[in-house]
């Protein structure tokens, strides 16, 4: 069992210091969805501060999780956080830029929820360790309601070329051959892609 008092400040911290940690509704699909089918082996893009990593490593006491931070003051945060729930043995953060981390092992479950523009290439250069009945879970779909807007209707061109990227990779997971893609309007909208059989 989780410490709920740690994981608490952990919210408050990412609270105070603006750190977009995933939302409750996002958090309780992910721990249900790894329940429900049995995943083991977890590799997170974008750890921030170790929150859902530490969520994710909740939910079963077999479960372990790789896991990639480039920030630095969020990695030690990460580190300090994992420390204190005990967590060292089950999650393996990574100190690095993801586009240039190579793994060799598999994962039942790849979670990307790091840049948004860089969706893609998670998605293509993470997709080789995923397990064939693997799932591959994107956060931040609805980009905070914006992809749902004309493009012409966002005032900040920084952020229309954001939304402009999301809507990309939105297309990208349609017209993928290779998997099937359900949208779930859940917290800030997650993607959920398995391989086609
Ligand atoms: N999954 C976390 C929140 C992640 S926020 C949680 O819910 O608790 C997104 C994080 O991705 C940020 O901390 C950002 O620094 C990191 N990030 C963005 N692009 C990255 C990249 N290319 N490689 C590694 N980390 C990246
Ligand atoms: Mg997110």
């Amino acid at each position: 069992m989780l410490n709920e008092n740690i994981i608490k400040q952990i919210r408050d911290y990412a609270d105070k210091n603006n750190v977009p940690i995933m939302m409750d509704e996002g958090i309780n699909y992910l721990t249900n969805y790894i329940l429900e089918n049995g995943v083991k082996r977890i590799l997170e893009v974008g750890t921030a501060i170790g929150y859902s990593a530490i969520m994710m490593c909740g939910v079963n006491s077999d479960i372990t999780v790789t896991t990639i931070e480039r920030d630095e003051k969020r990695y030690l945060e990460a580190v300090k956080n994992i420390k204190k729930m005990e967590l060292e043995d089950r999650i393996d953060l990574i100190y690095n830029d993801a586009l240039e981390v190579n793994l060799d092992g598999t994962y039942d479950l790849i979670f990307i929820d790091a840049a948004k523009a860089q969706n893609i290439k998670f998605f293509e250069k993470f997709e080789n360790n995923l397990n064939d009945n693997g799932t591959i879970i994107t956060d931040n779909m609805n980009f905070h309601g914006l992809v749902d807007k004309e493009i012409s209707e966002i005032e900040s061109r920084n952020l229309r070329q954001l939304v402009r990227k999301v809507k990309n990779y939105k297309d990208f997971l349609n017209y993928n051959e290779r998997y099937e893609t359900v949208f779930l309007d859940i917290g800030d909208g997650l993607a959920v892609s398995k391989k086609r059989k």
